[in-house]
């Protein structure tokens, strides 16, 4: 098994504070790093994590506010500085296009790098490599804004034991994954006597919303639901006003979609005690953590 799991590189909302830089989250995953909302300062972030940000191979960008992408440019030149030769594919919603420019050449650069653009401007299905499925939903924030959810493919495992007591070895498995049956010593031996299908993690990204049905959707059964919650409930007439959600929100979405972890961040620097966040959030999703700057999340298991 590889690495799988999930680090806060920042938490803050709009305004980052003395504990909290802008927020970026950096899903290790496979041999992957899915990069979301990286906001100012997120390159020196990497280093307080100890993470190298070579590990980066996409970046999801939810919308242009500055606090979810500021940190676009610097990483793209740093991942150029380190002469990254794998592509860095980008995603991010389509009418932002002239922001995305901006930020990527928005200072003098000597560019080597191989970025994939992925302006997305309809929800559903943005991708399927075969290894990861990318859906697209729109959020409620007074300007486009991208919710994400990626699907992890499902793979076939093999027992050996089984395999093995069956006589089953070499080509044989291969023919056997084809046909879905092969005869072996005189009896039939089906695919599904000697292996089982390892479902695919799912994880949802919803950030900077108000409350709404399509965050709710693209979260369905996710087992890591990462959620904005900008604001407490006492404060709830300013998360309506800014177009955000509530700790009791989020925990509303998590609950709704049956989702099967749920991490909130994106606070607003007004508080300073994030257990409030927590504990507003467990009475109603009681699998609510809460990301602090430079935490590691390893996906659950079920
Ligand atoms: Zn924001
Ligand atoms: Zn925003």
């Amino acid at each position: 098994m590889t690495v799988r799991d999930l680090t806060t590189l920042g938490s803050s909302s709009q305004q980052p504070t003395r504990y909290r830089n802008h927020g970026a989250y950096l899903f290790r995953w496979n041999e992957e790093g899915f990069l979301f909302d990286p906001g100012e300062g997120t390159q020196r972030q990497f280093i307080f994590a100890n993470i190298a940000p070579t590990v980066i191979s996409r970046i999801f960008v939810s919308h242009f506010h500055g606090d979810h992408c500021l940190g676009l440019g610097s990483i793209l030149m740093r991942l150029n500085l380190d002469k990254v030769t794998h592509p860095i594919h980008c995603y991010y919603p389509a009418s932002g296009k002239k922001y995305f420019d901006r930020l990527r050449y928005g200072t003098i650069y000597h560019e080597i790098i191989n970025v994939i653009e992925h302006p997305v401007s309809e929800a559903g299905l943005v991708e399927d490599d075969g290894k990861f499925r990318i859906e697209a939903a729109f959020l409620e924030h007074g300007v486009d804004n991208i919710a994400w959810r990626i699907t992890e493919a499902d793979v076939r495992k093999f027992d050996r034991t089984a395999l093995e007591a069956h006589g089953i070895r070499g080509p044989l498995v291969k023919e056997l994954q084809q046909k879905g049956k092969i005869i072996v010593g005189g009896n039939e031996v089906l695919l599904d006597d000697v292996s089982w299908i390892r479902h695919g993690d799912s994880i949802a990204v919803v950030i900077d919303t108000r409350y709404c049905q399509n965050a709710i959707d693209i979260a369905r059964d996710a087992n890591i639901l990462l959620c904005e919650s900008t604001y407490l409930e006492e404060h709830k007439d300013l998360a309506e006003k800014h177009l955000h959600l509530t700790a009791k929100q989020a925990a509303t979405i998590a609950s709704k979609a049956n989702a099967k972890q749920l991490i909130l961040t994106h606070f607003s620097a007004r508080y300073l005690n994030l257990r409030e966040f927590e504990a507003e959030a467990r009475a109603v999703f009681p699998n609510t953590l809460v990301a602090e700057d430079l935490k590691t999340f390893p996906f659950p298991k079920y």
